[in-house]
């Protein structure tokens, strides 16, 4: 399937995205009362979403970038996580919020609780996606937030890709 900008249709406006967003935060600056957090951005389709998101939350905070690939190109998982660069800091005693554009089948999510997990004894994890494909879900994980739950439908824009395109997009689309 090849996506054009002309085909696409809006599914989340810009401002949708962006009163959504400020929600979240809501509920996240509620949660952590002032409390300092280590926001670790997936890397790259939530590059959009992280850095509107922090700008809304209020206590001491640290973005942390991390790069893992689950799409081979195009509009199909390939159903494996790689994870390209995990380097993070010492998150023992933390509280570590991950930030993703979507979940899918669940897997890089997943993947990133287990290693966190694995790896460090933080003092919360939370999840968090702006995006949420309940429907198309492979393995047992929710996030703690997300902002809008979608149909199995693929889409682009606000940081997600088709082919490395439409990242830059202000709002989220999907062709037909
Ligand atoms: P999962 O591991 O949950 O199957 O997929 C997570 C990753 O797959 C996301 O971080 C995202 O990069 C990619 N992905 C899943 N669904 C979509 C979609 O509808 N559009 C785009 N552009 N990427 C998607």
């Amino acid at each position: 399937m090849e996506i054009k900008l002309e085909d696409l249709k809006v599914l989340f406006s810009e401002e949708q995205i962006q009163t959504r967003i400020k929600e979240l935060a809501g509920e996240m600056n509620e949660f952590y009362k002032g409390e300092e957090v280590y926001a670790i951005c997936v890397l790259k389709g939530a590059v959009m979403f992280a850095v509107d998101l922090v700008k809304h939350l209020d206590m001491p905070l640290k973005m942390e970038f991390i790069r893992l690939s689950s799409y081979a190109g195009g509009t199909k998982t390939t159903g494996k996580v790689n994870a390209v660069d995990i380097s993070l800091p010492d998150l023992n005693g933390k509280n570590v919020l991950v930030i993703e554009d979507i979940v899918d089948t669940g897997l890089t999510a997943k993947f990133l609780i287990d290693f966190i997990q694995c790896n460090f004894k933080t003092k919360s994890t939370k999840f968090c996606s702006l995006l949420d494909k309940k429907i198309t879900r492979k393995v047992d994980v929710e996030p703690d937030y997300y902002g809008f739950d979608i149909d199995d439908k693929f889409v682009v824009g606000y940081g997600l890709d088709y082919e490395g395109y439409y990242r830059n997009l202000k709002y989220i689309g999907y062709a037909e």
